[in-house]
């Protein structure tokens, strides 16, 4: 089987930076390395962090209570996971006393930035994105109480009256048509809404190249990830939407070889931002035995 792979697949450079922090006071013996909340959404690259003294503690959404010994205060740290946090949370997590890193994403810091300085100027923000996603629960500790989150159309029609001063932004892990067209229906009833389109880069990168793979000829797409990540998700939705065949897999013992063999002979492969690389290579390898 021929197989394509997307040049973009695998981390993202927020994901690598945030690994590198706690793999860095891992290395220099911090124990323990506790970030809140997963690092990334990928189940078996968490594992391989725990092997070497990252531990998860606190929750998906970073809403629960963390409990540390003065043990912990006295060796460890606890680090900011990239989806970053809202300004309760990062008080919070300081007033326990550990050593206290903020590996939060840098353009999770942009929108976290647009928003408090508009928040600040009276303005409301309406977020496009999964209102249970911790980034964008984060990003709502930043509205001043004037935040609302839309998935849909349906969503919009539904706001309460936002005043004459609205700012929009987006979850970085978008799709960007969908931001654009929402962003117009919302202007419809606040002409002057200021619209900030805060997609990431390697988000954007990452859809575009699913053009690429099937301009090449990819007769179906297999999506190395987490079940958990929401860009993987969103990978193999776009997967969906070009009208081919996704397979969304976290690793390669998922795959069926033989319906993917009776089927086709190109396939190409992409990741989220959230999956190693030993995953992504091991699924290559795979499909090209076949
Ligand atoms: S997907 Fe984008 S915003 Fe999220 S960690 Fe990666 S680079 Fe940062």
């Amino acid at each position: 089987m021929e197989v394509i792979r997307a040049k973009s697949a695998g981390f993202c450079w927020g994901v690598e930076r945030a690994i590198d922090i706690a793999a860095k006071f891992a290395s220099e013996g911090k124990r323990p390395v506790y970030t809140d909340g997963p690092l990334i959404h990928n189940k078996q690259m968490m594992e391989r962090l725990e092997a070497t003294g990252i531990k998860e503690v606190g929750d998906y959404q970073s809403t629960t209570e963390v409990q540390v010994t003065d043990e912990d205060r006295a060796n460890g740290v606890l680090v900011v996971r990239a989806h970053g946090i809202s300004p309760e949370r990062r008080g919070y997590l300081k007033d326990l006393g550990m050593e206290f890193k903020d590996a939060t994403c840098p353009d999770v810091g942009i929108i976290a930035g647009k928003i408090k300085m508009h928040s600040r100027k009276g303005f409301s923000t309406v977020i496009f994105g999964d209102p249970k996603h911790p980034e964008v629960m984060g990003l709502m500790g930043y509205t001043e109480n004037r935040g609302h989150v839309i998935k849909n159309e349906e969503d919009i029609r539904g706001l309460p009256d936002l005043g004459e001063k609205v700012c929009m932004v987006s979850q970085s892990t978008m799709f960007t048509d969908e931001f654009w067209r929402l962003s117009e229906i919302l202007m419809e009833s606040y002409p002057d809404a200021l619209v900030f389109d805060t997609i990431c880069g390697a988000t954007k990168e990452r859809q575009s190249d699913i053009h690429v793979l099937k301009d090449a000829g990819a007769e179906a797409i297999v999506v190395v990830g987490g079940r958990h990540s929401a860009n993987t998700r969103k990978l193999a939705a776009l997967v969906e939407k070009e009208h081919l065949p996704a397979y969304h897999v976290e690793t390669a013992a998922e795959l069926d070889f033989d319906h993917l063999k009776s089927r086709y002979v190109k396939v190409g492969v992409t990741a989220g931002a959230s999956t190693p690389e030993f995953l992504i290579q091991e699924v290559v390898e795979k499909l090209q035995e076949i």
